[in-house]
């Protein structure tokens, strides 16, 4: 018999669990990926297009290299699938779920429609450790709180059970596939350069960061996670969202490594995992909570005087030109490189919803359009927990002081001297406050703060307080 398998965000072969038992069951597989243009409230941005592109390339070939081909399509799943199981013969679709809740819906909708047409559907899990729906407090809701979500999870993994990549059984080529360059995901003027240069996507790219990862950064990691200018990170995370590895690969090799070295020297791999359950927190509550990615997860912030939308002040922060150097340093590195360090997603999150008191929806759209690993649970969950107003999220009067920040986390300036060239020559006592020399911001042109950080957060704390009355 003959199966398709529609490949979404599961952009790999091994440990993918709808891939495998298509080839188990069938004689004959046809992966198959539709690219729908028009896709919901949260179209892929352009950072991500660029990488599905060449994420979609390095599954064509890994699939060419084991004997089959990747059929691509444009257009309406439902429509394109019932047309490939006419021409195919298939008796059987195989996916792995995804769970944004516009595409929950239309995968309800695709399943059923199918089912009546009298084809099996098989849906797996390929993404997550554990189910959003099957994991819930005593009282059976759904959790709010990460620290007793992730006591409940953590006993429950097992670092086994990451699946090889099976043997394709039988494959044939059906006539209609685009090439590559028909789905227009690369965008039309090249500004991904630097994206370019810094990543590699697809499966085995994915593979290769695991291991620079746990050869050398993983011991140091409860430190070193939280130092922009290191590579301390598995920078793992787009990989992660589209699917080029999964969580339970990452645990499984991390344990096996770990078990090899001598109890001594032995890393903790404990924190890495524990932000791992951070990503399958944020998919909790994007399952159970689906509003949040535009809703205030909590209701009181929806009276909260946020300053009005001004284009020209959104822009100094999308360009890494607001005057405060940590920001703009994260700003920067989003716009070159499409990824941006998670202490720094904090600062600039924070900048944006508190000192210049904007809606933080302004915030995940934008990190929406530039990061290559823009996720929809993910960046909700960021963006609510920087504005305070999410489940678990940091109180509202917390507000990063980005010089405070810059002098701890990056005490020698390497950071903010890569990102910002204007200042490279600064001392490091005025690289972290430029605007104490007028003369300095004179010749090297970098601007001038275009807020006073005291002063803005006293009133955002203000706007705070009356909320809260
Ligand atoms: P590592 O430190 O190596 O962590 C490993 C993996 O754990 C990551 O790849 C990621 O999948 C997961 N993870 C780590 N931290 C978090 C977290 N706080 N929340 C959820 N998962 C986490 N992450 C995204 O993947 N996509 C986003 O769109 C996104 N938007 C964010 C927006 C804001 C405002 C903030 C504050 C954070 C956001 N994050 C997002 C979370 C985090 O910044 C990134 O996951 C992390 O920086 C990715 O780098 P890494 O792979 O080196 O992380």
């Amino acid at each position: 018999s003959t199966a398709l398998v529609l490949f979404r965000r599961d952009l790999r072969l091994a440990d993918n669990p709808a891939w495998s038992a298509a080839c188990a069951a069938h004689a004959q597989v046809l992966p198959v990926f539709i690219h729908r243009d028009d896709d919901g409230p949260w179209p892929d941005g352009a950072a991500s297009r660029w990488w599905l592109h060449h994420s979609l390339a390095a599954l064509g070939k890994s699939l060419r290299d084991a004997g089959a081909g990747l059929h691509l399509r444009r257009g309406e799943p439902l429509e394109i699938l019932r047309a490939l199981i006419t021409s195919s013969g298939a008796s059987a679709v195989y996916w792995n779920r995804l769970y944004e809740p516009a595409t929950i819906a239309r995968d309800k909708h695709i399943k059923s429609a199918l089912q009546g047409d009298g084809i099996a559907v098989h849906s797996h899990n390929a993404a997550l450790w554990c189910e959003p729906w099957q994991i819930a407090t005593q009282q059976g809701q759904p959790y709010k709180v990460f620290t007793p979500y992730w006591r409940n999870l953590r006993p429950q993994l097992q670092a086994t059970g990451p699946l090889p990549a099976p043997r394709v059984p039988g494959w044939r080529e059906l006539p209609g596939s685009l090439p590559l360059a028909a789905l227009e995901l690369l965008p039309r003027i090249a500004w991904a350069d630097g994206l370019a240069v810094s990543w590699r996507p697809g499966e085995a790219g994915a593979q290769e960061l695991l291991e620079i990862f746990a050869d050398d950064a993983i011991g140091d990691y409860a430190h070193a996670r939280d130092l922009p200018a290191r590579h301390g990170t598995s920078r793992l995370s787009p990989h992660l969202h589209f699917g080029e590895i999964s969580p339970r690969q990452i645990h499984a090799e991390l344990d096996r490594r770990a078990r090899s070295i001598d109890a001594k020297r032995r890393p903790d791999i404990e924190p890495y995992l524990r932000e791992l359950g951070w990503r399958e927190f944020a998919h909790h509550l994007l399952y159970h909570f689906p509003r949040t990615p535009t809703d205030n997860f909590n209701p009181r912030f929806d009276d909260f005087p946020w300053a009005p939308a001004d284009q020209a002040l959104l822009e100094r922060w999308q360009r890494g030109r607001t005057g405060i150097p940590l920001v703009d340093a994260g700003m920067r590195e989003l716009w070159h490189t499409g990824w941006m360090h998670n202490r720094v997603r904090m600062i600039v999150g924070s900048f944006l919803t508190k000192n210049l008191r904007r809606h933080w929806q302004h915030g995940a759209r934008w990190f929406w359009d530039t990061l290559v690993d823009a996720d929809l649970a993910n960046n909700t969950l960021g963006w609510q927990w920087v504005a305070g107003c999410g489940a678990d999220a940091a109180p509202y009067f917390r507000v990063f002081n980005p010089v405070t920040q810059a002098k701890r986390f990056d005490p020698d300036g390497v950071y903010l001297r890569r990102w910002l060239p204007e200042l490279a020559e600064a001392p490091l006592g005025l690289l972290h406050e430029p605007w104490r020399d007028a003369g300095l911001l004179r010749r090297s042109g970098y601007p001038a703060a275009m807020v006073e950080l005291g002063e803005s957060r006293q009133r955002a704390l203000e706007a705070y307080g009356a909320l809260a009355r």
